[in-house]
């Protein structure tokens, strides 16, 4: 088939071939008036055709293209090819979306789509019903004005997704929906919500059966405890064959009491979903507290003392519950001493540990090096699971419930805080609390 210059060239050609033959067998007007005819006809030819593409264009049916004729044929046919193709890619397209729209609706999770500027762009109909929006009146519109909880409004400025939120229904509160958000493309963001709330009672339940059981054996212990201590402390009362089995007695009912107690506070804190007290800390002298109880505990376990180093920042304090972080702090510093040798008599090295509390890019990190027994890498992911223990009798020996970095981790949890864990087998470990900048308070010096 000839090409559509061609075919322009050819009627060109054929005319003027035309024209000279006129020319040569009659006359120049003759041939000039043959030669302008033809012209103006091919260019009426065009200016109809120009006049039908107009016309399909004003409504676009691919039935109603017409045929053309010359090169006109030409670019009907190629308009039509393309308008099949067109027609062939958006049927795919919508079958996609279809399948798409399909997909999201039978997810149980909701999905709902934010702009980089945190606008709601799209949502499946499940993230209307758990978030309470609706696609056609909230397009647009800031995610912000419509899920006004003050927590998902830091979760979402902090710009810190690794971890997903429990967010409660301000419509419904028996409703607890978990929200994570992902970054994508552009500065978008998705956002996945889904309904946890059969998944909280069952926790809820969990953790009132562990409180009710704790709190029902915490009498009754703390009645033979009494009785054990009376019994041993009582001139004549425990044969002298017996006494050993009486101080072993007495001794698992102090780790037991221990346990429990330690149980009573992960369900206290865990079941508080209020915010932590906001009060500022004089970290200084608090960390200066734990230090001397370290001290003690050092005494008491190993006899010798380990070497503890204290390096604080003064003008670093922040804010937050006094008692939880201190039992955060105690707790990290006395794992530290428990789990250091206090010394080694062969090369007379003693046992360090250094506590140290300063600013790191913005955040404030409250650390423990040790030097002693350390921990092996694929260990170190669950160390704060309950009652998960590298070496129980150790533990044990040491006075640990396995229930420590527990408690810790669900206290730094709810002052939006890190813990950070790295440690060489043989070596030592480093524990590490980190404050977000949120809660820093820089003391002013004083004059
Ligand atoms: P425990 O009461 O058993 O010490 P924790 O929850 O405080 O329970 O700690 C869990 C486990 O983590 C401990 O049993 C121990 O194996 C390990 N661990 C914690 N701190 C240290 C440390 N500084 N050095 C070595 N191991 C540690």
């Amino acid at each position: 088939m000839l090409d559509i210059r061609w075919k322009a060239g050819l009627f060109v050609c054929a005319l003027s071939v035309i024209g000279l033959f006129l020319w040569l067998i009659t006359s120049a007007t003759t041939a000039l008036i043959v030669f302008s005819l033809g012209l103006l006809i091919y260019l009426i030819s065009h200016i109809y055709w120009l006049h039908k593409l107009n016309s399909w264009f004003q409504a676009p049916e691919i039935k109603g293209i017409p045929e053309g004729s010359g090169m006109w044929e030409d670019v009907f046919t190629t308009l039509l090819q393309y308008e099949r193709n067109n027609k062939l890619n958006q049927t795919q397209l919508n079958s996609a979306l279809e399948q798409f729209s399909l997909v999201t609706r039978a997810m149980p999770d909701g999905l709902v789509i934010l702009s980089a500027s945190n606008e709601i762009e799209w949502c499946t109909p499940n993230a209307e019903s758990q978030l309470g929006l609706n696609l056609i009146t909230d397009k647009n519109l800031p995610v912000v004005n419509l899920i006004r909880d003050s927590n998902f409004i830091s979760y979402l400025y902090n710009e810190i997704y690794s971890e997903p939120f429990k967010l409660r229904s301000w419509r419904n509160p028996d409703i607890v929906l978990e929200i994570q958000l992902l970054p994508f493309a552009n500065k978008q963001k998705l956002l996945i919500s889904r309904d946890m709330t059969q998944h909280e009672k069952v926790d809820v339940m969990r953790r009132d059966f562990i409180a009710n059981v704790s709190h029902e054996l915490r009498t009754p212990l703390t009645v033979v405890g009494g009785f054990l201590e009376t019994l041993n402390d009582m001139e004549g009362a425990v044969p002298d064959n017996l006494k050993s089995y009486f101080a072993m007695m007495e001794e698992q009912t102090i780790r037991m009491r221990r346990i429990i107690e330690d149980l009573l506070t992960l369900s206290t804190i865990e079941s508080n979903t209020e915010n932590p007290e906001d009060s500022e800390i004089d970290m200084p002298s608090l960390l200066k507290s734990v230090q001397n109880d370290a001290i003690g505990l050092s005494q008491t376990l190993h006899k010798t003392k380990h070497n503890i180093h204290l390096d604080v920042d003064r003008r670093l304090n922040i804010s937050g519950a006094s008692d939880e972080l201190r039992s955060v702090f105690t707790n990290l510093v006395s794992n530290a001493i428990r789990y250091t040798p206090a010394g080694d008599k062969s090369t007379g090295k003693k046992g360090e540990v250094f506590i140290s509390w300063a600013l790191r890019n913005g955040e404030a990190v409250f650390s423990v090096r040790d030097t002693g027994i350390g921990i092996e890498q694929k260990h170190i992911d669950r160390l704060t699971e309950r009652f998960y223990r590298v070496d129980r009798s150790r533990s044990r020996e040491t006075g640990g419930t396995g229930l420590g970095l527990s408690i810790v981790k669900h206290i730094l949890i709810r002052h939006q805080a890190k813990l950070e864990i790295t440690s060489e087998l043989g070596v030592g470990s480093t524990f590490s609390a980190v404050f977000p900048k949120a809660r820093i308070v820089i003391k002013k010096a004083s004059a």
